[in-house]
């Protein structure tokens, strides 16, 4: 089933937007067997699941590991040699850290800033107000172990369309404001990571480079 909805998905997803395949909970030989259909890039959204799959997939070294939850500043350590993603940077300080336990690993870790754009105050984000702030502070290039790639976002959990939408626009112009002032002239900030099961079609008809799909794909979680 894993292969028929991966083909499913695909018919639907761009060239040039990357699947996130968001295997949380689900056991190993499911992501193999998504694996084995051709997909790659896997999304985990806890410390210990994304350490439980490295150690498992360590002979596969051509899977990406994104991670895509909120992320606490003590778990960054454990993560930091396995993952090639962070969709969550969501507070000062974890992007402080993240570039720290990096540097230690010698290693440089593409990020995303998180942007809360939906309704509920359950999710995490900056505004775009405080990324710029903070960025004012902490000049991306005095960060040489990040690499900040663009943002994500969730929109609110919500059968209406309308809402979803203007949503995803508003990280998109957010995207756009900051490609235009402190990203400016940094070609490797390019991500718009938004859309999941339910709403990717909507993400990418409004400018969705990563797509974050998991029950679509694995089937839904209990
Ligand atoms: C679980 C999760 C997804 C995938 O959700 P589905 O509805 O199963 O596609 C995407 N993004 C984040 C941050 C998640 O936690």
């Amino acid at each position: 089933m894993i292969k028929e909805n991966l083909e499913q998905i695909n018919l639907d997803i761009p060239k040039h937007v990357t699947l996130v395949a968001v295997s949380k909970t689900k056991p190993h030989s499911m992501v193999l067997e998504a694996y084995e259909a051709g997909q790659r890039v896997f999304g985990e959204n806890k410390a210990q699941a994304i350490e439980e799959r490295f150690a498992h997939f360590n002979n596969h070294p051509d899977i990406e590991w994104h991670f895509i939850g909120h992320l606490q500043r003590n778990k960054v350590k454990q993560i930091i040699s396995g993952v090639s993603f962070i969709h969550s940077i969501d507070s000062e300080r974890l992007l402080l850290e993240v570039n720290k336990r990096a540097e230690q690993a010698n290693r440089v870790v593409s990020c995303l800033l998180q942007f809360h754009i939906a309704k509920e105050d359950t999710k995490f984000g900056f505004s775009l107000e405080e990324a710029t702030e903070m960025i004012n502070r902490q000049p991306i290039d005095s960060l040489p172990n990040v690499k900040i790639c663009g943002v994500m976002g969730m929109a609110t959990f919500t059968e209406n369309e309308a809402v979803i939408r203007s949503e995803f626009q508003s990280l998109r112009a957010i995207f756009e404001e900051l490609k235009q002032t402190v990203f400016a002239e940094k070609e490797y900030f390019k991500h718009v990571s938004m859309g999941m099961s339910n709403d990717f079609k909507i993400a990418i008809e409004e400018g969705s480079t990563m797509v974050r799909i998991g029950s679509s794909i694995f089937g839904s979680r209990s």
